[in-house]
């Protein structure tokens, strides 16, 4: 096992988009970054696109179709490092179908809650022992401004028009994990928060979102790097904090 002092750090998704970028930013500050992603090609293309950056980048394979992988990656984290200290539930997806209340397909709100909650929670409830290793755990669920409630009660706001059930209700569960994580954890240290990248130029969208990913990954950056005086169940963007 290794005992070293740099944070280790796993981020699903990584191989690409705001993933790829919050890996980035957090191997920048000296983490070792586990680079998860569910292709073993395009994850280890990721991890060593980091590794040519500087950082100390490695593959680990997370495929949220596939609790196995799920439950491999936390006994190899276990077996080299012994804990974990900072995890972003990052992998994320839409599926086509998933429409207006009246309108979706239920296989494809389905779908989706099988990836954006499910898939969030087993890898949470996987690692939970490894982070409660960790002095100063940081979970960060990047969610969406879409998840939010407040938000869509809103006739005036400007993506009120996007009413997509299956993604929007998945982010507020995911929301709802965050709360009720956070409260579990509290008496631990750990910190439990969730992230809204805003609009942002990926394929998840087409890239017709309108931020870059530097931008899109600047929360939940900004969340896995908390100080121990750092906020704890709480939804923020690169603002500060938004309603649920
Ligand atoms: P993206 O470029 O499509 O990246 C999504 C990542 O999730 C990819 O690495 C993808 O892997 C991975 N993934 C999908 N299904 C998976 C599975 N079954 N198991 C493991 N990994 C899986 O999208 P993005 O925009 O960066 O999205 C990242 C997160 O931000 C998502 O949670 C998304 O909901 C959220 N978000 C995005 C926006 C936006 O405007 N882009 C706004 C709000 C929130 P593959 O490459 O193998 O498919």
């Amino acid at each position: 096992m290794n005992s070293s002092t740099a944070s280790i750090a796993l981020i699903t998704g990584a191989n690409k988009g705001i993933g790829f970028e919050i890996a980035r930013r957090i191997g920048a500050t000296g983490a070792r970054v586990l680079v998860g992603a569910r292709d073993e090609a395009r994850g280890e293309t990721a991890a060593a696109a980091l590794r040519v950056e500087g950082l100390d980048a490695r593959f680990l394979r997370v495929d949220l179709d596939q609790p196995q992988t799920i439950a491999a990656a936390a006994a190899a984290i276990d077996a080299e490092h012994g804990r974990l200290d900072i995890l972003v539930n990052n992998a994320g997806v839409v599926a086509p179908g998933d429409d207006r209340p009246g309108q979706a397909s239920p296989e494809a709100v389905r779908r989706v809650f099988e990836i954006n909650f499910f898939g969030a929670l087993a890898v949470a409830q996987a690692m939970l022992p490894l982070l409660k290793r960790s002095k100063a755990a940081r979970i960060v669920n990047v969610s969406s401004g879409l998840g939010s409630l407040g938000r869509h009660s809103d006739p005036n706001w400007e993506f009120s028009a996007f009413k997509v059930i299956g993604y929007c209700a998945s982010k507020a569960a995911l929301n709802m994990l965050t709360v009720q994580l956070a409260a579990e954890l509290r008496e631990t240290g750990a910190k439990v928060n969730s992230a809204a990248p805003g609009y942002t130029a990926t394929d998840l969208n087409q890239h017709r979102g309108r931020q870059t990913v530097a931008e899109g990954a600047q929360a939940a950056v900004r969340l896995a790097l908390l100080p121990d005086d750092g906020p704890t169940g709480g939804f923020f963007d690169a603002e500060g904090r938004l309603p649920w």
